[in-house]
């Protein structure tokens, strides 16, 4: 009887409440409202996953900011650092070989033109301002040059395994692939380039840009030994060349040493006489590869290093003598050396 209540005192309290407040309208906002959560929801699920690759660039954008300045490299947020150094790992995609371990954790420094990340791994100690900072890079050039990738590994490996063979004070990045793209299409020549078949090592705002670029006649240049707009439209067109100038500004690095094969030489600043030649000299004593201050095969353009000397920071090319050797112990021995002149 109870439960059942009286209608008139029922009808006497309802009736006093606003329409909205009656039980069933009430009824009815709360389920309009459940609806509404659920079909938001859905639709987020559904954008996620109808679009697998940007999912994962945005998820990417979370742990590392895309362009690397926002991410302090000494002071007060260095411990944000080592936090998103040891939060993330290496696409498959990046090009790097699953038997290249780098123990800090891998991050992504940006995007090659197909969507590729360009992953750098971090060695090293110190996050000051007086800490010295250096980078490692292979296989800007794909195709024939991808030997580069795997000695650059073959270094990362030996850091990992000997932290101690790195001098106290400095900090060593190793990027293995700077063109996913091209390390991606394969071994043919036209893989040494990027996916809109730029030549990235031609598309650094060194002060000698130029849209057309030289090769040797006959080789992956072609039989005129020109390529027409291998420089990309301008200097830092393209987002592999990008990805690494903000890099090395963004980190603070000061030396680079970047690994090409084919030529046999090492060489710094086209021309002789820039801030890095010192280190290719010491490179060339202890490899025993020539020095070659100015390049006389083909017109030079829009170098990495060139760019590098441009704005102060020590770029050396080591070319290996071929797509298949590695030369590990002696170029090995010369990075050693190189870095113990920084610290
Ligand atoms: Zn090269």
């Amino acid at each position: 009887m109870r439960d059942r209540g009286v209608p008139g005192e029922s009808r006497g309290i309802w009736s006093r409440r606003p329409e909205l407040l009656r039980p069933t309208a009430l009824v009815r906002v709360v389920l309009i409202g459940i609806c509404l959560v659920v079909a938001i929801d859905l639709a987020v699920i559904e954008t996620a996953w109808a679009s697998p690759t940007a999912s994962q660039r945005q998820q990417s954008a979370k742990v590392v900011p895309a362009r690397a300045e926002n991410l302090p490299y000494f002071g007060p947020n260095a411990s944000v650092e080592q936090a998103v150094l040891a939060a993330t790992i290496a696409d498959p995609r990046s090009g790097v070989s699953s038997t290249a371990k780098c123990t800090t954790g891998w991050f992504t420094i940006g995007w090659s033109v197909q969507g590729r990340p360009i992953v750098a791994c971090r060695l090293g100690s110190g996050t000051s301002r007086m800490t010295a900072r250096m980078a490692v890079t292979g296989a800007i050039h794909g195709g024939w040059e991808r030997n580069t990738k795997v000695l650059v590994e073959m270094f990362l490996n030996y850091f990992v395994a000997n932290p101690g063979a790195i001098p106290y004070g400095l900090v060593v990045y190793f990027v293995p692939v700077m063109n996913p793209d091209g390390v991606a299409l394969g071994t043919s020549s036209s893989a040494a380039w990027n996916a809109r078949g730029v030549d990235l090592n031609r598309n650094y705002d060194s002060g000698n840009w130029s849209r057309n670029t030289y090769g040797t006649p006959g080789g992956r240049y072609g039989p005129t030994g020109v390529r027409i707009g291998g420089g990309g439209t301008a200097p830092f067109s393209e987002p592999e060349s990008k990805a690494i100038r903000d890099f090395v500004q963004g980190r603070g690095i000061r030396t680079l040493v970047s690994y090409h094969s084919g030529y046999l030489s090492v060489s710094a600043k086209d021309g002789g006489g820039g801030i890095a030649e010192p280190l290719a000299k010491l490179i060339a004593r202890i490899t025993g590869y020539p020095y070659i201050a100015k390049w006389t095969a083909y017109k030079l353009t829009g170098q990495l290093v060139d760019w590098a000397n441009r704005v102060g920071v020590k770029g050396v090319d080591v070319d290996l003598p071929s797509r298949y050797v590695y030369d590990y112990t002696k170029n090995l021995a010369a990075l050693r050396a190189v870095m113990t002149t920084l610290r």
